[in-house]
């Protein structure tokens, strides 16, 4: 099975089409799983596939490793039961009786089928139940449809049905290039900063480029553009705050600007939730958006004062000519209020509802 490898999935980062593919984890064989961790986590039910996980496809023989296993989980207080849709059930008779297993045969899986007959059996809760196997789109996708963790084996030899090798696998190798996304490669958990923060980085950024152009274009057409019978809104809404007198172009102008700054800002910044909510935090599910754009409004706001002060302090410090400490101070200020939207913004708004 080529891109096998063993570890952990986040199986709550798997998009949401995928995640019943998804496995808890990956081993290498049987062996690799601890039994004993899972016994004090609570599980008490072992759901075997049987070819390619317990021992070869076809085969008679057990191998010895597997007897060995076995006898752990037994000595361990497990109750173990072989979930196989075969056609051959006087194998699989034969191979309970040497495992000295219990059996479902039914419905082939994904099916629920045998899953929901192991659990009556057992009196079993889902969660005390752990299905074992080789196969995504059978055995996992079977144990996942029915509410029971899954680990996902490599199969232990390349012979198998030549379904399954032909079609199963591809298929299989496809999703795992998407699962294998949502992993973390053994014990290890992603720690605050996980690689995607730098894609989170990168798209914050974009985003918050796209508004910052929305914002100064929208600004502009109100400033510039003659939209309300030859005169601009900068016009209308500048005499309005002015008042009756004989005012200069210019003073009209400067007059409007801040007013008319802030319907665009706001739209820019609901441009940025949108588009931050929906691709660069991917907020999965109906998490409501009052409060959600409350708390992004909040962050925003904070940023722009920061900008400002941030903004002056550093003009004050660069001794240079004019422009050029403006632009300076523009630059820093820009930065220091990326930062601080970035973190906010993930931190406090998509706290916990992001990938
Ligand atoms: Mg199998």
């Amino acid at each position: 099975m080529r891109g096998f490898r063993s570890g952990t999935f986040e199986r709550e980062s798997v998009p949401r089409v995928l995640r019943a593919f998804s496995p808890k984890s990956a081993v290498e064989s049987i062996q690799e799983i601890e039994l004993r961790v899972l016994r004090e986590q609570g599980k008490r039910l072992l759901l075997l596939d049987v070819d390619n996980t317990l021992l070869p496809w076809r085969e008679e023989e057990i191998p010895p490793a597997t007897m060995e296993w076995v006898a752990e989980a037994k000595a361990l207080g497990f109750d173990l039961c072989l979930v196989s849709n075969t056609r051959n059930p006087e194998r699989l008779a034969r191979l309970a009786e040497k495992l000295g297993a219990d059996t479902v045969r039914d419905k082939f899986k994904p099916s629920r089928r045998m899953f929901t007959i192991a659990l009556e059996r057992y009196q079993a809760t889902q969660d005390e139940a752990l299905t074992i196997g080789d196969q995504l789109l059978t055995d996992i996708l079977g144990a996942n449809r029915s509410g029971i963790d899954a680990i996902w084996v490599r199969p232990m030899a390349k012979r198998e049905f030549v379904g399954t090798r032909i079609v199963s696998r591809r298929v299989e190798r496809m999703i795992g290039t998407f699962l294998y996304r949502h992993f973390s490669g053994g014990a290890a958990t992603p720690g605050l900063f996980s690689h995607s923060i730098i894609q989170h980085m990168i798209r914050f950024a974009l985003v918050g480029g796209l508004s910052t152009i929305l914002d100064a274009g929208l600004h502009g057409v109100l400033m510039l553009a003659p939209l309300l019978d030859g005169k601009t809104v900068a016009d209308s809404v500048g005499h309005a705050m002015l008042g009756d007198g004989n005012w200069t172009a210019k003073q009209v102008s400067d007059a409007a600007f801040g007013p008319l700054k802030v319907p665009t800002t706001a739209l820019a910044i609901l441009n940025s939730y949108y588009w931050n909510r929906k691709w660069t935090f991917a907020v999965e599910g109906e998490v409501p958006h009052g409060p959600m754009i409350a708390r992004f409004f909040a962050v925003a706001l904070v940023g722009l004062v920061l900008s400002v002060v941030v903004g002056a302090y550093v003009k004050r410090l660069l001794h240079m000519p004019v422009e050029a400490s403006w632009g300076g101070a523009t630059l820093v200020a820009t930065v220091v209020v990326y930062f601080w939207n970035f973190f906010g913004q993930r931190y406090f708004t998509f706290r916990g509802h992001g990938r």
